[in-house]
């Protein structure tokens, strides 16, 4: 379990808080897209990033000329959070429509990884299993344009909604379709193709 900090104690639905740590990493491990958000110059910006677990901590990699990445690399605070939308929740009211999901998010800095190729080969494996293996490795000039961070898996909080629609007595007389339209991501078939 992961201790509750005040900062990522969820307060609005508490209920929907999980705490287990095997439950983060299932959802880190589930998901394939992290957004980053930071503050620059009192402006918030999210930046969608690939990612991968790493025990611990999750790993990132951008380009050296990315705001983003030089200003994490610099010891900037971060919110990283993935999402996984498991439905939406249908109810007979325009109040209580909800959605489905697992929403993971992590607050805190990032330590630059100096050993790129094993960090930068777990993001690739997380992405597609056994694709490293049959792709040209990164030469030095590409690893010297890579900017590789590591968040540690510190503070954080996950929050599950995994439900049906709640009914209460001013719908009376309202009767549209209740429940859930399941979502899934599905992996499609391969398209062969070139630039
Ligand atoms: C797919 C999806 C759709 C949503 N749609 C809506 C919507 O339309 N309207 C709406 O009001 N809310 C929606 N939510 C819930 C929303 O993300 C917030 O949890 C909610 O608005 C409460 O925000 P708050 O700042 O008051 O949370 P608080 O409970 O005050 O936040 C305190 C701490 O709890 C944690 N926390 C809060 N929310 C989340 C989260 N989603 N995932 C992980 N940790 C969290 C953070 O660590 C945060 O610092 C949605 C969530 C998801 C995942």
């Amino acid at each position: 379990m992961g201790a509750p900090v005040e900062r990522t104690r969820i307060r609005r639905l508490p209920d929907k808080a999980v705490r287990e740590r095997d439950a983060l990493h299932a959802v880190l491990d589930a998901g394939m897209l992290a957004h980053v958000a930071f503050v620059h110059d009192g402006q918030p910006y999210a930046v969608p990033v690939a990612y991968g677990r790493d025990g611990d901590s999750v790993l990132l990699h951008g380009s050296t000329g990315s705001r983003l990445f030089r200003l994490l690399a610099g010891g900037a605070p971060c919110c990283f959070s993935v999402t996984l939308l498991d439905g939406l929740i249908l109810a007979r009211s325009a109040f209580e429509a909800s959605m489905r999901y697992r929403s993971a998010m992590v607050l805190g800095t990032c330590g630059v990884v100096s050993d790129q190729v094993p960090a930068l080969r777990l993001i690739s494996e997380h992405l597609v299993p056994g694709r490293w293996d049959v792709i040209r490795p990164p030469s030095s000039k590409e690893l010297a344009a890579t900017l590789v961070l590591r968040l540690p898996l510190a503070e954080w909080s996950l929050k599950v909604s995994d439900g049906w629609p709640e009914t209460g007595p001013e719908d009376e007389g309202w009767s549209p379709p209740v429940g859930v339209i399941p979502i899934r991501t599905v992996l499609d078939d391969f398209v062969a193709g070139e630039a």
